[in-house]
């Protein structure tokens, strides 16, 4: 490898700190990837009242942002990789990390200015002084902008990355806001934060980065001409942007040593995969025999996950089995709990967040079901491969690049054309044709339990990326 750098990874959920999503997962497994490849990582999120039940202590060192205190803890992830975070209970001891499923906290604009600039007070505090500030997603979008804004030599050797994990999440607000972000006059312009008439925390992260990167090949090309109207400014740093891909954690996401399911298995075990789904058969009271496939889908349930589209294909669904998972608008929550309300024997929903129900439903599946209408990368799909369930997704994003059609011989899943209800209904028919044949079954199973996903080679790819926009290279 080349020289090790320090590398401060800030984001704002991390597992098992605090979770909503793939974003968490990515936190808690590509930092002690890093780490492994030589470099001094350390990660930064907020404190929120969910990771209190994490082993976590106070360093009793205190920072201001303006008149507004913060107190840094630290816990701990794999590799002993060290992991602050940022204490300030007004802005952060809260039930949910973002506001009420489907909405937003009012002072979301307050609370993530707070937490950026927190982040680099706590690097001097801390006398930890990164080469690479790695930003995810627009919580993190304006701690590019205050290191171009600030005036102490002290951070002038820091660059920053800034990773799109969600372009469809931009932290747009009222331009009313922009003093509560403590940014000199002139970021507030187009040439600034400015976005259409609002300030936006995504591209103040776009623009002011020195480097970019998104999560997956395709979804790299696609937000160059469909980027929820970032796509000009993408279009312009396409140099400085590329894609790469995520990978699976299987120290977590493992069928063969997760804890937090009825019967461990392997490739070499599959009959032990019976198991889990007779489980998971009982504790949903479902009704349905050995021949009939159990579907199954774990998601946020937002607009972006495709259920406005199943809504219109319930006809193509009125036949399956099927268990959701599933938190987010109260529309898309209806749904379901109106399609489980009509056929209790076949449909089952869990209207929650639940780390455990997560692992449960995927061993105990034999189809996972993503129609995301855009899916910058993915990672239940990678990980459903690893369950021996097979992944039935849309031909967006990361979904595309990780999953291939199976052909009877080679392919890890079946795919359709993303909102067309034909292409859906065929992917829907070929794979029930491909579960009445075992063999061919048993074949594409074990090509999912073969694929690896494992962090090392994207952390390779992150690591010349850090290299690359060294001021010294
Ligand atoms: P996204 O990041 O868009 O939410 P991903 O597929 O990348 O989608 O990651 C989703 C992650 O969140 C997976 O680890 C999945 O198991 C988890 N997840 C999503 N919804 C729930 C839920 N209701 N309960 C538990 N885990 C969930």
């Amino acid at each position: 490898m080349s020289s090790p750098l320090k590398i401060l990874w800030v984001a704002a959920e991390v597992f098992p700190f605090a979770k909503t999503g793939g974003l968490a997962d990515v936190a808690g497994s590509l930092p002690p990837a890093l780490k492994k490849l030589g470099h001094d990582v350390r990660i930064l999120l907020p404190k929120y009242a969910c990771t209190k039940s994490q082993p976590i202590h106070s360093l009793n060192q205190e920072i201001e942002i303006g008149k507004t205190k913060a107190t840094l803890f630290a816990g701990k992830l794999a590799e002993d990789v060290p992991v602050y975070l940022v204490e300030n209970d007004a802005y952060f001891d809260r039930e949910y990390l973002y506001g009420e499923p489907g909405s937003e906290y009012s002072d979301n604009a307050e609370r993530f200015s707070f937490f950026c600039q927190a982040a680099l007070k706590a690097c001097k505090a801390l006398d930890f002084q990164p080469d690479i500030i790695h930003c995810n997603d627009w919580h993190t979008g304006l701690i590019p902008a205050y290191l171009k804004a600030i005036e102490d030599p002290w951070y002038s050797k820091i660059r920053t990355l800034f990773s799109i994990h969600n372009l469809g999440y931009q932290g747009n607000f009222s331009m009313d806001k922009f003093p509560v972000t403590a940014l000199p006059d002139r970021f507030s312009g187009p040439e600034g934060i400015e976005f259409y008439g609002q300030m936006s925390f995504l591209k103040s992260g776009l623009i002011f980065a020195d480097a970019l990167n998104t999560v997956s090949p395709r979804y790299c090309k696609e937000i160059q001409t469909a980027g929820f109207g970032m796509e000009g400014i993408l279009q312009q740093r396409s140099n400085s942007l590329t894609g790469i891909l995520n990978g699976v954690d299987y120290s977590v996401w493992n069928p063969a040593t997760d804890r937090l399911i009825a019967e461990n298995y392997g490739p070499g075990s599959l009959s032990q995969k019976q198991k889990c789904r007779d489980a998971l058969i009982k504790k949903f009271s479902l009704k349905i025999d050995k021949n009939t496939p159990l579907l199954c889908m774990i998601t946020r349930l937002s607009s972006q996950k495709g259920i406005d589209f199943l809504m219109e294909a319930s006809e193509d669904l009125k036949n399956q089995c099927m268990v959701v998972l599933g938190e987010g608008d109260s529309k898309y929550e209806n749904f379901f709990r109106e399609l489980a309300k009509a056929n209790p024997d076949r449909f089952a929903v869990a209207l929650t967040f639940d780390d455990a129900l997560a692992h449960q439903i995927l061993a105990g599946s034999d189809i996972l079901l993503m129609p995301s209408i855009y899916e910058p990368c993915g990672l239940t799909q990678m990980y459903a491969l690893k369950y021996g369930t097979v992944p039935i997704v849309s031909s967006v994003g990361g979904l595309d690049d990780s999953i291939q059609p199976f052909d009877g011989k080679t392919g890890t899943g079946f795919k359709f054309v993303p909102d067309d209800r034909k292409s859906f209904k065929q992917a829907l028919q070929n794979s029930m044709a491909c579960f009445a044949d075992k063999p061919g079954w048993e074949r594409l199973i074990n090509n999912g339990m073969d694929m690896d996903f494992s962090w090392d080679n994207a952390a390779q790819q992150y690591s010349s990326l850090f290299q690359d926009i060294q001021p010294n290279h």
